[in-house]
Order: C-alpha cells, then sequence, then structure tokens
C-alpha cells in the first residue's frame, strides 16, 4: 500500500482564483465509485491527462481527485507564462542544453500550446484566460542587457524571431523607467492560470469526465488487477492510476530523495484606480520575465482578468520538508514591496492585495518522472519550474503511456534519465537556500 505521508500546505491565498467571480466548485468525493483510470492531482498534469485520455478513447471513464479546490495549488499560484523557448531556469540566460536538444523541447513546447489552445477552443473558454501576446525578458542593468544579448544570439542559431527594444519601447510598453531594454519573444501565451485551469476543469466535466475537489487521495492499493484509492470520505476503484501531484509523488513514497522541493513566492496589488492607473501608463497587459532567471517577473493583468493589477514574483527557498512559513511569505513580500517600487515609483503606495508562496518539483538534472512506476501505475511528475508546458506535456506523455499509444511526447521522457539521488545532509538546505540569497543579491537590480 502507498500512504500518503503528507499532503499539500499552502501558505497565503491562491491570488489569481480569489479574483475571479465565485463559481460553483466540482464536488467532494462521497462513497464508492469505479472507473477506468483514476488521476491523482488536479493541476496542468492532472488535467492534460485526463482529456488526452478522452480524446483518445471517447468510452473511457475517468476520475480525477484533487486534494484541494482546483487552482488553489501550483497550478494557481504561478505567474501564467507558457513558453514556447527554452526557459532553463537553473541556467545563466535560460539557453538549453544546446541547438539540437532546444529545437527539440521548442517542438514539444509549442504541442503543449497547441493542445492548451485547443481546449480553450473546444471548451470555449475566455479568450482573456488565454492571450498569446509574447513576453519580453526586461533588463535593468548592464549585466542584464548583455544576458538578452547572448540569448538573443541563441535564438538566432535556433531560427528563433525575437526583438531587441529599448528604454523608450520599455516605457511604452510597460509605463516603467526602470529598464534599460527588452528582448522581445512572440510565441508565449500569457494565462489567467486559475481561469484556464478551472474553464478546462469545467469543460472535462461537460465531456463526462469526473473531477473531484477537495478529495486527496490519502492511500492507493492494489488490489487484483486494479488499484483502490481512498480519500477523506469516499474510495475509488481504478483499473490504472495516474499520479499528476508533482512534488508529492515522493509523499507516496515515489522518487525519495530525489526530489527537490522549492518553493517560489509573488505578490498581486489591489487593483489600481484611475488616479494610479493614469499615472501608471503603458498598456493594459504585458509579462516581462527578467533576463536573469534569479530576478524579478512582472506582470500587469486587466478588468478581463480579474482586475487592473500587477503581480510581483521574486524570492526561492529549498524546503525539503514541503512546507512554506508565513515568515518566508512575509520575507518575499518586502522584497515584492521594493521590487514594485523601484519599478513603480509613481504608485508605489497601491498596496498589496495578495503575497503567497507556491511548491515546484525540481531534478537536479532537469528530467521529469514520466513512467510506469508500477504496473498499471504511471507518473506525470516534477515539473522543473516549467509546468505550464511541461506538466502539459508530462499528462499528455502518462495519458499515452497507459493507452500504449506511442507518441513523440511519451518518447521524449521515456528516454530520459532517472533523476539522480539527492546527497542527504543536514547542510543541503541551509547551503541551497544561501545559494538562493546569493544569486538574488546577485540579480538584485534585475
Ligand atoms: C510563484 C510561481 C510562479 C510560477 N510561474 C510560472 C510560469 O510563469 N510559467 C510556468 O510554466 N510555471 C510557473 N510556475 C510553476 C508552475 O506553477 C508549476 O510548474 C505547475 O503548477 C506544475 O503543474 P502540475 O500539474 O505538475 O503540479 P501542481 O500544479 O502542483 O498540481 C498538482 C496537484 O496535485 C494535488 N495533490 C497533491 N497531493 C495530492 C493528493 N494526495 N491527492 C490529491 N491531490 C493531490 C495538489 O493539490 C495540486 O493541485 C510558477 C510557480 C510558482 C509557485
Amino acid at each position: 500500500m502507498h500512504k500518503a505521508e503528507r499532503l499539500p500546505v499552502h501558505r497565503g491565498p491562491a491570488a489569481w482564483n480569489s479574483i475571479l467571480p465565485a463559481e460553483p466548485a466540482s464536488p467532494q468525493l462521497e462513497g464508492d465509485i469505479s472507473v477506468d483510470v483514476a488521476i491523482v492531482g488536479g493541476g496542468f498534469a492532472g488535467l492534460s491527462a485526463a482529456r488526452r485520455l478522452r480524446l483518445n478513447d471517447p468510452q473511457i471513464r475517468v476520475a480525477v481527485l484533487e486534494a484541494g479546490p482546483l487552482a488553489d495549488g501550483a497550478s494557481g499560484r504561478n505567474s501564467g507564462f507558457m513558453i514556447d523557448l527554452p526557459h532553463d531556469i537553473q541556467s545563466e540566460d535560460y539557453a538549453g542544453k544546446g541547438v539540437s536538444a532546444d529545437r527539440k523541447m521548442i517542438g514539444l513546447n509549442r504541442a503543449a500550446i497547441d493542445f492548451a489552445r485547443s481546449a480553450v477552443e473546444e471548451y470555449g473558454i475566455n479568450p482573456a484566460f488565454f492571450d498569446p501576446l509574447g513576453k519580453i525578458n526586461g533588463a535593468a542593468s548592464g549585466t542584464g542587457h548583455a544576458l538578452n544579448v547572448s540569448y538573443a544570439e541563441h535564438l538566432k542559431h535556433l531560427g528563433e524571431d525575437s526583438e531587441m527594444l529599448d528604454a523608450r519601447d520599455m516605457h511604452e510598453v510597460t509605463g516603467s523607467r526602470h529598464y534599460t531594454s527588452g528582448l522581445f519573444t512572440p510565441g508565449t501565451v500569457l494565462l489567467q492560470p486559475a481561469g484556464y485551469i478551472r474553464s478546462v476543469a469545467a469543460g472535462l466535466r461537460r465531456d463526462g469526465i469526473q473531477v473531484f475537489e477537495r478529495s486527496p487521495v490519502a492511500t492507493i492499493d492494489k488490489s487484483g488487477q486494479s488499484w483502490e484509492l481512498s480519500t477523506t470520505k469516499g474510495r475509488v476503484r481504478a483499473g490504472k492510476v495516474i499520479m499528476a501531484n508533482n512534488g508529492h509523488l515522493e509523499s507516496f513514497g515515489f522518487a525519495r530523495k530525489r526530489l527537490m522541493h522549492v518553493f517560489l513566492y509573488a505578490s498581486m496589488t489591489a487593483e489600481l484606480d484611475d488616479a494610479a492607473l493614469s499615472k501608471l501608463g503603458g498598456r493594459s497587459r504585458w509579462g516581462v520575465t527578467p533576463s536573469d532567471p534569479m530576478g524579478t517577473t512582472m506582470r500587469r493583468i486587466d478588468t478581463a482578468q480579474g482586475g487592473n493589477r500587477i503581480v510581483t514574483r521574486t524570492c526561492a527557498s529549498y524546503l525539503p520538508g514541503m512546507v512554506p512559513s508565513e515568515a518566508g511569505v512575509e520575507r518575499a513580500a518586502k522584497v515584492h514591496r521594493r521590487k514594485f517600487a523601484d519599478r513603480f515609483p509613481t504608485i508605489a503606495d497601491v498596496p498589496m492585495e495578495y503575497s503567497w508562496a507556491g511548491h515546484l518539483c525540481l531534478s537536479w538534472n532537469g528530467v521529469a518522472v514520466m513512467r510506469e512506476l508500477e504496473s498499471g501505475l504511471f507518473s506525470a511528475c516534477c515539473d522543473n519550474g516549467l509546468g505550464t508546458v511541461r506538466s502539459t506535456l508530462t499528462g499528455i506523455a502518462a495519458a499515452d503511456l497507459l493507452l500504449g499509444r506511442h507518441s513523440e511526447i511519451s518518447a521524449h521522457f521515456l528516454a530520459e534519465a532517472e533523476p539522480p539521488k539527492l546527497i542527504p545532509s543536514p547542510f543541503a538546505e541551509i547551503g541551497a537556500n544561501l545559494y538562493f540569497r546569493w544569486k538574488e543579491w546577485q540579480a538584485r537590480e534585475e
């Protein structure tokens, strides 16, 4: 039997969810049900797996079991950049593992974006939740600009378009005079992540897939040829299971000591009033990632996405116990305030309405855990920090593997090595967090 040693613990509200109008929740699982496939986790990976199963087998009976409310986990706590290009957050300038590997990854990332787009079209999802606006790597120092130049060069080798913006262009887009330059790339989609997740789940439900919220899976047990999963108030008998619970795969005893649990932090302003909007200027929607991966991501959203607001994302902590602290959120919120004021001094007094932490799962060698863990039990986990695309892909891959259907996406993940075992050390957590602080300090202007 696989027993959940722990369930997700969140700190701070999932703001993207909070700013949308309330909608009827999916039911909680009560009583016993029988399905062909049970999916543990209702984020990008779990919902993508469910949709892929249904697309390939319209008769298949699927249940998605989500521990919390939908979009309350990392899938509703991110910055919403669905990025097509290499975006290796463990590198200096996002360039990946060389030209041919990067070309392949771009193809896969675009397949994930197309898969999401097809769900948006088929389910009639609000286009403001899936905006193909592109993104800008903002630079605020000579070092940041140099990183953009090197990344632009790498993109040129890949045959990818990019456009260098100067300080005036950056001001015209963002209303901020903080940025000295920026590198625009057109292929990123900007999500309202909670809107997207909730709407995909609603579409799946209309398609006959059962989606249960507030239904944490406590145990998974092999019973003859099938599996039995228990939740707080119910039980599921399933022919097969897909684990799509990201870092909490380890909570069930899989990939033990091979996954790195990192938390990122973000804050969102209160709605900007007319006075603040006229001082701010710039466009009503944009997304700026930092030229240095350890810098600060900023997004401006508008009323169709939950209000005229600005989102600031920076700071990271390595937390092997998977429990972020109130103090960690407070520390990050102070940094967010400072970064916001640096960029928007004329509206520095606008309060932050929400600050939160969210869980990433990384592996030392940047691979996912997408395979059959035991007969009939599959994994679509380990997002490596870029789950809007990566977890969409692992979800698709796990569904294909389960159905015995060869695809380029499943072949990609099956060819990956296993994540190596991490060296257990009482100093690892301290060392990793000191490293993050040092990198944050180095990227302080970005
Ligand atoms: C502040 C921040 C900014 C980010 N920005 C970006 C970005 O701009 N672009 C990008 O691509 N990525 C970004 N990310 C990362 C992105 O959010 C994740 O990669 C993505 O959410 C991973 O999706 P997932 O479905 O694999 O996992 P999750 O979103 O973590 O979903 C897994 C689900 O499993 C559920 N679960 C866990 N245990 C159980 C259980 N026992 N029973 C049932 N359910 C369970 C959880 O509640 C959770 O909802 C960001 C993350 C953070 C925190």
